[in-house]
């Protein structure tokens, strides 16, 4: 399969190919099913199933269970251990991708094969077409801010990386990149770069060297790109420096990294010039990323889920430049694509690729709004998956993958809103992880619900022109009754009457009548607001990196939890005041 690709593909055919697929995506999911158990039908895990060389949906579902990822743990690591047998897939497993740990808490090792990488092809061709439809970019470059992780040899000799790293060091992704024209600005040392620091001010340095031909500024999860220009704000006399002498900030100290950028580099005082008086003629770096690359058209990455906190700094960097959403997958593979890339990043949604897998919709009550009933996220009587031509545009769905690297009726974890249909494959809105809650007794919160809390009270801070720089949360569980904590990262000190008011406002943003009955009769304590010394969510981030996770695939978790004792140690050791709420 790999190599197969052409190296340059005509958008319009992917269209048209979606939108055969999409025109008949019940058949096109009994196909991939039929494909999927053909191809592993004889791997020990659907064995013991009795399907008995069947392949149709009605058996697959009759005898294969419902699992998540600690059901097939045991059958992951005899595969990691270096088992050969064919375990959850006909053609052996070589490669593990280690999810990146900061949606579940720990990172956790999933199969990779030829199969995923080819959808992963799939589905960046499809949603290039559709967006380059909308906004056509011309030869050029990307600004891309992706770094690898580290990869290592399992016990049993197989290659292990998170999964964006097992993807850009497949030769497959060149060429899916330079057939859509647009090469990475960086050279590869800075991707594949060992220390993330030096890689992304070297990718800055090369964004800026070649700063006339960078058509999309983009990364996987839009949390990178803040992060850029945040250490941009940070670093750029020195970069603007190696630009004007030609040569490299001794800050770069990986060999490989300086002799791959330094290649790149020669005098251009005028150049350098340039830059920085762009950069003087900024207010508060507003525009900044349009003023640094002037031909840019549009950003690109993921602004959905735990993304949309910092869509306004984006919006604060990006000036006129539309922000297009990217599309909807896992370690464990792909979902959807952005098909609508005109969409605000708010209301970006995602249609479903009906051949890369087989998807069941388990119906998930959405009362998230409506504080009269008590939430039922979790629920003991579950009700059965349905199928993906089956289910109903504005009900809330937890999504089922079976695909082609050994997954079967996997439960991802994440919740979606079906918002409507592209010819007969659903349109996914993402609404969170479903297992991150914020509960102490019958209150039920998700990430979305604290999400909301969390910009409602932000819009103080707004007022003060402070800036909330990132957050998460706890349920401490120590004081009696127990209570929310919420951790705040702000631009600049605050007043404390300001951050008081703010506290309140969390407090009273919870409005599930769990929450506010027992906020009520104080069975669950006045909500606290701890403001965290700057930088405070870097060493977060440093922390999951240096525990093997992708910066690419970063993203803050929203709720820490009790056996999470590192994180909980770091936000503690930086807190510099604490607020208790008085809105009960
Ligand atoms: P990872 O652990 O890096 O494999 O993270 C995969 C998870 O990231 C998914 O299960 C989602 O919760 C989240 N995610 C991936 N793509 C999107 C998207 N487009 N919008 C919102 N969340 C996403």
């Amino acid at each position: 399969m790999l190599g197969k690709m052409e190296e340059i593909f005509d958008p319009e055919v992917v269209i048209e190919e979606f939108e055969d697929l999409s025109n008949d995506a019940g058949k096109v999911q009994r196909e991939a099913l039929k494909k999927i158990l053909e191809e592993n039908g004889e791997a020990e895990y659907l064995c013991q199933w009795g399907l008995d060389a069947r392949t149709d949906p009605e058996s697959f579902i009759a005898c294969v269970p419902l699992v998540n990822h600690n059901d097939l743990e045991p059958y992951i690591q005899r595969i990691a251990d270096g088992e050969t047998a064919s375990i959850l897939t006909g053609k052996p497993i070589t490669t593990i991708s280690l999810s990146s740990g900061t949606t579940q808490g720990k990172p956790k090792f999933v199969p990779f094969n030829d199969e995923l990488m080819e959808s992963t092809s799939q589905i960046y061709k499809t949603s290039f077409a559709f967006r380059n439809r909308e906004y056509p970019i011309g030869n050029g470059k990307a600004l891309q801010f992706i770094y690898s992780s580290k990869q290592f040899k399992t016990k049993g000799g197989l290659t292990a990386g998170t999964a964006t790293t097992n993807v850009y060091r497949n030769p497959q992704f060149k060429k899916t990149m330079s057939a859509m024209q647009t090469p990475c600005c960086s050279p590869d040392e800075v991707i594949f770069g060992p220390d993330y620091h030096q890689s992304l001010y070297c990718h800055l340095l090369c964004g800026l060297i070649f700063r006339e031909e960078v058509q999309v500024v983009s990364s996987t999860f839009a949390h990178s790109i803040i992060h850029a220009f945040r250490t941009f704000e940070q670093v750029w006399e020195e970069l603007v420096t190696d630009i004007r002498e030609g040569s490299l900030s001794d800050r770069i100290k990986v060999l490989s990294i300086r002799v791959a950028v330094s290649k790149l580099l020669k005098p251009d005082p005028v150049l350098a010039n340039t830059i920085f008086d762009k950069i003087s003629g900024l207010s508060d770096w507003n525009g900044l990323i349009p003023e640094l690359f002037p031909n840019t058209k549009y950003i690109y990455g993921i602004m959905t889920g735990s993304m949309e906190p910092y869509l306004k700094k984006l919006r604060h960097y990006a000036g006129q430049l539309p922000l297009l959403s990217a599309d909807y997958g896992s370690s464990e593979g792909w979902i959807g694509v952005n098909v609508n890339p005109k969409l605000p990043p708010e209301m970006a949604t995602f249609a479903v690729l009906p051949n890369i897998g087989y998807f069941e919709f388990i119906p998930v009550k959405d009362d998230t709004n409506c504080p009269e009933q008590e939430s039922a996220y979790v629920s003991s009587v579950e009700p059965q998956p349905v199928g993906l031509t089956e289910v109903k545009v504005g009900e809330n769905y937890e999504i089922v993958v079976t695909n082609f690297a050994g997954l079967y009726r996997y439960r991802l974890g994440d919740l979606v809103k079906v918002k409507g249909f592209h010819n007969s494959t659903p349109e996914l809105q993402f609404v969170c992880r479903r297992n991150l809650l914020l509960t102490i007794n019958i209150d039920k919160n998700t990430e979305k619900d604290l999400q909301l809390a969390v910009e409602a009270a932000a819009t103080l801070l707004s007022e003060e022109k402070l800036e909330l720089l990132d957050f998460t949360s706890q349920v401490d569980t120590s004081t009696d009754p127990g209570h929310y904590v919420i951790f705040w990262e702000i631009s600049h000190a605050a007043k404390d009457e300001v951050l008081k008011e703010c506290c309140n406002c969390l407090d009273r943003s919870f409005v599930d009548a769990g929450y506010v009955s027992s906020r009520k009769v104080n069975t669950i304590g006045a909500l606290e607001l701890r403001i965290l010394k700057p930088g405070t969510f870097h060493k977060i981030m440093d922390h999951f990196v240096g525990l093997g996770a992708a910066v690419s695939q970063f993203k803050t978790p929203r709720c820490v939890g009790q056996n999470n004792t590192t994180v909980l140690q770091i936000l503690s050791n930086n807190v510099v005041k604490s607020y208790l709420s008085t809105a009960y």
